[in-house]
């Protein structure tokens, strides 16, 4: 469920009409919903009211710090994977210890700063790794709260390259040595175990392989607390798909919550979330004008001014976007477009054979689904700017993230001084 909504054939997010939006912050632009936001951040939460739970939102999903404000309104902690994500969710007032952090490069300059934030629970991912954590730490003369992420070695995830929990794949500590490697924190003076740590993918339309990687994770806690180990948190990572409108139809929150409180049941532990796309992904559209129509040999393209760099989905991983409209007009008659960008790649393309009603140059065609992985992987590839984000709440909207000039876009370039 989203806000964006049809109102006299107009697109609007919340109360905000997409068309005068455009007119007042140029295109392209990305446009978030507070009141999605809000809304699936509360179905989440409310599906695990009755048990022990942290919701740490995945900040890479979509990292503005007015995002993560309103989440952290919400009552969401966060889940990082740099300094700068950790540095953004302090500035946006999310309690350290509401946070967690991930990622398999953690490097020992920001092992240090979080160390020195004082975070909730690093989420361990090698043993080269733990070793660099325990020496800081003792550095410190602190104790580093640590879960390690375990492999389960179960395939998930709609695309390869989002898939992280096979065996192949470079996240986490292999399942065969993962009790060993407790073994050895569990003799480290600088780390304090706290939890086994697991996320498998992302954009998982099945509850099959949640359930079969959670199982696993269940026996091994067990064995892991007849070795002596205290394990109190069990974070079972994100990965919840969202309907993009291509047909899967992801498992709404309440039966992933039942599954995981049977598979769970018996553990008594705190149990630990890091959701990302299912909360961000519909909450945002991606905004964009046709700026040629272009008939090629065999097929006819709309060519956008917002590209591959603006929103690398779909050439990453051949994601499927739906495309609205943002003005409708039910007399035009129905065309099939190829969908692209003006940057110099062949993958610069958001749709192929697309049926969409007749556009013409000027016309505003809304990307939906795109408030996850989207922001928060653009690039000035091109030399093209980082395009505006706009947050809407109710009425209102706010620039969240401003287009820079050309000159601020190169601020940091410097002319090499033979050179000058
Ligand atoms: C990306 C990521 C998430 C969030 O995944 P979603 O599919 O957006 O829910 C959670 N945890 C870790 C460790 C991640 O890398």
């Amino acid at each position: 469920m989203h806000h964006f909504t049809y109102r006299n054939d107009r697109l609007f997010a919340e109360e905000v009409d997409l068309t005068a939006l455009a007119d007042a912050v140029g295109t392209p632009f990305y446009v978030y919903c507070e009141a999605t936001l809000r809304r699936h951040l509360r179905i989440f939460a409310d599906a695990f009211a009755d048990t022990d739970t942290l919701i740490a939102y995945s900040v890479k999903a979509s990292s503005n710090i007015s995002v993560l404000k309103v989440l952290a309104s919400e009552g969401a902690g966060a889940d990082v994977v740099s300094a700068g994500e950790l540095h953004r969710a302090l500035i946006a007032g999310v309690a350290p210890r509401k946070i967690v952090f991930s990622g398999v490069g953690k490097t020992r300059d920001e092992l240090s700063f979080a160390l020195d934030a004082n975070i909730y629970q690093f989420n361990v991912e090698s043993e080269p790794e733990l070793i660099a954590l325990d020496e800081i730490a003792q550095t410190k003369g602190l104790r580093a709260p640590i879960a390690l992420r375990i492999n389960p070695d179960v395939a998930a995830g709609a695309h390869e390259n989002i898939s992280t929990g096979k065996s192949e794949d470079k996240f986490g500590v292999p399942w065969s040595r993962a009790r060993a490697l407790y073994a050895t924190a569990r003799a480290m003076k600088g780390v304090e175990i706290k939890g086994v740590d697991v996320h498998i993918g992302s954009q998982i339309d099945d509850l099959a392989p949640f359930e079969a990687a959670f199982k696993k994770i269940a026996v091994l806690i067990n064995d892991l607390r007849a070795d002596g180990c205290t394990i109190e948190r069990l974070d079972l990572g994100g990965g919840l798909g969202i309907p993009y409108g291509e047909g899967a139809t992801p498992p709404h929150p309440q039966a992933y919550a039942q599954m995981i409180k049977q598979v769970t049941a018996s553990l008594g532990v705190q149990l630990i979330f890091e959701p990302g796309r299912m909360i961000a992904g519909n909450a945002g559209a991606l905004v964009a004008r046709v700026i040629y129509i272009k008939d090629g040999a065999s097929r006819r393209f709309i060519i956008l001014d917002a590209g591959m760099n603006d929103l690398m989905r779909p050439a990453l991983y051949d994601a499927y976007h739906e495309l609205w409209p943002v003005v409708k007009d039910n007399n035009k008659a129905s065309e099939d477009y190829d969908v692209v960008g003006p940057i110099c790649e062949s993958t610069d393309r958001f749709a192929k054979a697309r049926t969409l009603p007749r556009q013409n140059t000027g016309d505003l065609i809304a990307i939906m689904s795109a408030g996850a992985y989207g922001a928060s992987q653009t690039s000035q590839y091109n030399t093209r700017p980082l395009i505006p984000e706009i947050l809407v709440s109710g009425g209102r909207y706010a620039i969240i993230r401003k287009r820079p000039t050309l000159d601020e876009m190169m601020d940091g370039e410097a002319i090499a001084d033979w050179l000058r």
